[in-house]
């Protein structure tokens, strides 16, 4: 495994069930204790068939 400041999401499109592959960035730190749900969302969109989505990541 390589550190180089990002984590690779799969996720499948729940239009057309194509796997999508996001980069997000890593954040400053993730606090488990804090229950701020402090969730930081990216909107990608599905290479397949054009359809958007949010990804929530900590
Ligand atoms: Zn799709």
């Amino acid at each position: 495994m390589s550190s180089t400041g990002h984590t690779d999401m799969h996720v499948g499109c729940p239009e057309c069930g194509a796997t999508i592959d996001a980069s997000v960035p890593m954040g400053p730190g993730i606090h488990t204790e804090n229950d701020s749900n402090r969730l930081r969302g990216k909107q990608t969109r599905c290479r397949n068939c054009g359809h958007e989505l949010e990804l929530y990541y900590y």
